[in-house]
C-alpha cells in the first residue's frame, strides 16, 4: 500500500511553545491506528508571503530550531516554505530537507530559478513540493518543475492549492479548486505525487473536510492541512486552521473511505464505460451538427452585413442554459464554462 503524504502543522511558526504544543498533539493523532495510511510531514511557515505589509510576516530564521525540534517530537520530517535563496540556505543548514514553493513564488520564474540554483551539498536528500501558481496556468506550474529538475532535483511533488479566479470563482472557496488543471498536471507528470492543500483552498475550517474528501475520493496522493493549537488566536489564516481534534476526526473519516480497489477488472464498470463512450459519440455528433448550423448562421450574417457577436442573444441563451443546469443537478458555473467554450468556437466558426 502506498501511503498518502500528509503535510500537517500550523500556517506559521509563532513561538517555540506553540510549535512544541502542536507537535505533541500531532504526535498523539499519529498514534491512532488509521495513521498508518499516511506518511506525515510537519509543516510551519517561517517566511510568510502575505498580501498586506501590515500582516504578520513570519518569524523568519528564528523559528528554524523550533521547527526542527517540533519535527523530532512529532517523529516526522519538517517542511517549510522558501521563496528566496537565503531562506533555503538557512533552512537547509538547520537540517530541514523538505521545502515548498508557494503559489506566489511558482508564478515567478526568476524566483524559482534562483531557488533551483542555490548550491546544496545533497540535492538527492531534498524533497520539493511545488504549489500551483495563483492563476490556472499549467505551463507556469510545469515550468517550476522543469527548473528544479534541470538543477538536479529528483524528489518532486506538487500541490494543488486552488486558484485566485476573481469574478470567475465558483463555490465560495478562498482559492477555487480547478480539478481540470490538477488532472492535466497529473497527465503531464504521472510520476510526480500530487497533493491537495485543502486548507488554502477552503479558507474556512468548516470546509476543509469536504475538499479533503473530494481529493481523497479522486485518489490524490496526499493532503496539506493546517492545524493550530488555538486557531482563533493564530497570527495568520486563523479562519482555516483545524484544531488537532478536528484533524483526528477528519483523518478517521478519510480512513473509512476505501479507494484502494483497482477498477481494471470490473465487468459492471466496463459496461458503464461503454455507455459513456456511446454517449460521447452522440454528444460529438451533436456538437458537429451545431457547428455546421453556426457556419450557416455566419453565412447569413455576412450576407446581411450583421456583426457576428450578438451579445443579447448569447446572454439569453446562457441564462436559460444555466437555469436548466441548476434544475438538473448540474453546477450552473460548470454549464457556463461549457457554454462559453461552445459559443466561442461558434463565433470563430462564423468568422
Ligand atoms: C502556505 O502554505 O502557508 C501558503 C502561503 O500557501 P500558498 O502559497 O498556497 O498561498
Ligand atoms: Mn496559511
Amino acid at each position: 500500500m502506498t501511503r498518502k503524504i500528509l503535510i500537517v502543522g500550523p500556517c506559521a511558526a509563532e513561538s517555540a511553545a506553540q510549535m512544541d504544543t502542536i507537535a505533541r498533539s500531532i504526535a498523539s493523532v499519529l498514534q491512532d491506528s488509521y495513521a498508518q495510511l499516511f506518511a506525515p510531514v510537519l509543516r510551519a511557515g517561517l517566511w510568510k508571503p502575505r498580501s498586506m505589509p501590515a500582516s504578520f510576516q513570519g518569524v523568519g530564521a528564528d523559528g528554524l530550531p523550533w521547527l526542527a525540534n517540533a519535527a523530532a517530537l512529532a517523529g516526522c520530517p519538517a517542511a517549510t516554505e522558501v521563496a528566496q535563496p537565503e531562506h533555503l540556505t538557512a533552512a537547509y543548514n538547520t537540517g530541514i530537507r523538505q521545502f515548498w514553493i508557494g503559489a506566489r513564488t511558482t508564478a515567478n520564474p526568476f524566483m524559482v530559478e534562483a531557488l533551483a540554483n542555490v548550491p546544496l551539498a545533497d540535492k538527492q536528500g531534498v524533497t520539493w513540493y511545488i504549489k500551483n501558481p495563483t492563476s490556472p496556468d499549467v505551463s507556469l506550474w510545469s515550468g517550476a518543475v522543469e527548473r528544479l529538475r534541470k538543477a538536479g532535483y529528483e524528489h518532486l511533488c506538487a500541490i494543488h492549492r486552488g486558484f485566485a479566479l476573481g469574478d470567475h470563482a465558483a463555490g465560495c472557496y478562498r482559492n477555487t479548486p480547478v480539478w481540470s488543471v490538477a488532472i492535466e498536471f497529473k497527465r503531464r507528470y504521472p510520476s510526480i505525487p500530487l497533493l491537495t492543500d485543502a486548507s488554502h483552498i477552503a479558507g474556512h475550517a468548516d470546509r476543509v473536510a469536504e475538499i479533503a474528501e473530494q481529493a481523497w475520493r479522486m485518489g490524490m496522493d496526499g493532503l496539506m492541512i493546517e492545524v493550530h493549537p488555538d486557531p482563533a488566536n493564530a497570527l495568520s489564516d486563523a479562519g482555516q486552521q483545524l484544531t488537532p481534534e478536528a484533524l483526528r476526526t477528519l483523518l478517521q473519516r478519510l480512513a473509512a473511505i476505501d479507494t484502494t480497489a483497482s477498477a481494471a477488472e470490473s465487468i459492471e464498470l466496463a459496461a458503464l464505460r461503454q455507455q459513456i463512450d456511446e454517449t460521447d459519440d452522440e454528444l460529438w455528433a451533436l456538437l458537429s451538427k451545431r457547428m455546421d448550423i453556426s457556419r450557416q448562421i455566419g453565412d447569413y450574417k455576412r450576407r446581411h452585413g450583421m456583426p457576428v457577436l450578438q451579445q443579447a442573444r448569447y446572454d439569453d441563451l446562457l441564462s436559460r442554459r444555466m437555469q436548466w443546469a441548476a434544475e438538473h443537478g448540474i453546477s450552473p458555473e460548470a454549464a457556463k464554462q461549457i457554454m462559453d467554450i461552445i459559443h466561442e468556437q461558434s463565433v470563430l466558426k462564423q468568422i
